[in-house]
């Protein structure tokens, strides 16, 4: 999560999260530090799901979302990207386009 609280408000999913009132610094660490601590309160949160997707669909560079590090949230964007490429070829085949 990492947001401030007006933004919070807004997002009912924040409510829930796991690192609500752990020191953000955690989640964004210095280059080549530890990620551990943080995956480990990302683990056990009920809203991870949410907060990955949050952090995808924002295109958040930095920092631990949803137990995931921007190394592992780019490959997750990478495959979903060559997933939609591939159906969307599939059907202009099918369309006959292309073909
Ligand atoms: S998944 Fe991690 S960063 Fe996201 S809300 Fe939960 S504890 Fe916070």
């Amino acid at each position: 999560m990492h947001d401030t609280s007006d933004e919070l408000e807004a997002k009912g999913w924040q409510d829930f999260a796991n690192c609500l009132g752990v020191d953000p610094d955690l989640f964004f660490p210095e280059r080549g530090a530890s990620t551990r601590e943080a995956k480990e309160v990302c683990r056990g949160c009920v809203v991870r799901e949410d907060c990955l997707e949050y952090a995808l669909a924002n295109g958040e560079k930095f920092g631990i979302w949803g137990g995931l590090s921007e190394r592992e949230r780019r490959r997750i964007r990478r495959q979903r990207a060559l997933t939609r490429r591939t159906a969307l070829d599939g059907e202009a085949t099918a369309d006959g386009v292309g073909a």
